[in-house]
């Protein structure tokens, strides 16, 4: 048997891997070829082996199958027809990585347009299994059944990997540049895809502190990023100061604040101040001008640090009224009058009795309302009412004076008592 020799016969290009390739010839298209397949390791592909002729009736082929035995594990039988009317067509496979087939007709020879004239059933065991075909005998259909061997082309096929098992990863060697996603075929190993990943900030779990944060100096933290692998590092803020007790470097007085500070116990340095509110000034008083009952006294007072004067008025003290007497009694035809006098100054105020009630008559008692007109009745017999009578005359200093159910006596005691309570009142604040 001669083999065939494929691109020396032709002169012309044929690809003899890789997916199926098409040779173009200028006028007749003679060819026998591998269809190539696709799958992946444990995928069980379908091979066919086709003839194409336009020249030549054949009447006769024979040729050799070559697969690669480590890639490519034949299942069952190939599966072949006559493809002659009257023929044969017979296989074998005994051999590993051999099958023969051959064909005979015995009438007219016939012709062969993209006819499939075997197929092969592989289970893939290793991706891009080769495939290679031998051409042992093509014979034309005539008197001299010629062998047109050197007139076919031949085209090879393989088992490419379908890349359907793949892994991706991700590579990064530094997240702040970023990096990738690389897709692999784990059967073949080719890169299917790549994709670029964005730069991020580092991820670190666990931090060491490498330098401690003082009140004067950062620190420093290390730690491995989960992500990239690489060592960072990040700064530590300052400690905050320590500040010791307030010491009072310059006292406050009553013209003047004064001053503190904290030293920081750890730094010593840093040092941390305020003011200090002045004092109150230390004032002794001394009454210039005692107070009456309707004027105002006065009191001057002299700080014992500072030497500044103070003046300060004092309430006047408001009269010190006695008893309502009567001086005129009311009778049946006239109101009566009486009269009470300031037990301090002599000041004298006069009011109104009312009028008697008649025993003839039951009118309402009539009475005026100011003290100055009422006239003495010297003729009156009847007992005065002080409830009854409703003029109450002011004091010249503004306080009322008029009758209340409060005794007369409490009302003259707390007048003054709150005007010195007042003044102790102001002195024992400012000594502070
Ligand atoms: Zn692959
Ligand atoms: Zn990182
Ligand atoms: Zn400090
Ligand atoms: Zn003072
Ligand atoms: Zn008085």
């Amino acid at each position: 048997m001669k083999k065939f020799k494929t691109a020396a016969a032709l002169g012309a290009a044929i690809i003899t891997t890789g997916l199926l390739s098409t040779a173009i010839f200028a006028e007749d298209i003679n060819r026998v070829y591998i269809k190539a397949a696709e799958g992946s390791i444990d995928d069980t592909v379908s091979v066919s082996i086709v003839i194409d002729s336009d020249t030549y009736q054949l009447s006769a082929l024979s040729f050799t199958v070559n697969y690669d035995a480590e890639s490519l594990e034949l299942q069952g039988e190939p599966a072949v027809d006559s493809i002659f009317e009257n023929g044969f067509g017979t296989t074998n496979s005994d051999e590993k990585g051999k099958v023969i087939a051959t064909f005979a007709g015995f009438d007219e020879g016939a012709y062969f347009h993209n006819r499939e004239v075997m197929k092969l059933s592989f289970k893939v065991l290793k991706v891009n299994g080769k495939i290679t075909i031998d051409v042992d005998e093509l014979n034309e259909f005539s008197e001299d059944a010629a062998d047109v061997s050197s007139s076919f082309a031949i085209e090879n096929g393989v088992v490419k990997c379908s890349h359907k098992n793949t892994e991706t990863k991700t590579e990064i060697t530094d997240c702040e540049k970023g990096g990738k996603t690389v897709t692999t075929c784990k059967d073949c190993g080719e890169t299917v895809d790549t994709e670029d990943l964005a730069p991020a900030k580092h991820k670190v779990d666990k931090w060491t502190e490498t330098k401690k944060a003082t009140c004067t100096e950062e620190g420093e933290k290390e730690g491995v990023c989960t992500v990239c692998g690489k060592t960072v590092t990040e700064r530590l803020a300052k400690s905050d100061h320590q500040f010791g007790e307030w010491k009072v470097t310059k006292p406050a007085t009553c013209t003047e604040k004064g001053l503190e500070e904290r030293v920081c116990k750890l730094c010593g340095t840093e040092k941390d101040t305020r003011e200090i509110k002045m004092t109150e000034h230390v004032i002794d008083w001394k009454t210039e001008k005692e107070s009456s009952c309707t004027e105002a006294g006065e009191k001057k007072g002299v700080c014992s640090i500072c030497g500044s004067e103070f003046s300060e008025e004092l309430p006047a003290l408001g009269h010190d009224w006695g008893e309502w007497e009567t001086v005129t009694e009311p009778t049946e035809d006239g109101e009566g009058l009486e009269q009470r006098t300031c037990g301090r100054c002599g000041e004298k105020e006069e009011r109104p009795i009312a009028k008697l009630e008649s025993s003839a008559s039951p009118e309402p008692v009539i009475t005026s309302s100011e003290s100055s007109s009422a006239t003495a009745d010297p003729s009156a017999t009847t007992v005065p009412s002080a409830t009854t009578n409703p003029s109450a005359t002011a004091a010249p200093d503004g306080s009322e004076s008029g009758d209340k159910n409060l005794p007369t006596g409490a009302a003259i005691a707390i007048v003054p008592l709150a005007a010195a309570l007042a003044a102790v009142i102001i002195i024992s604040k400012k000594r502070k």
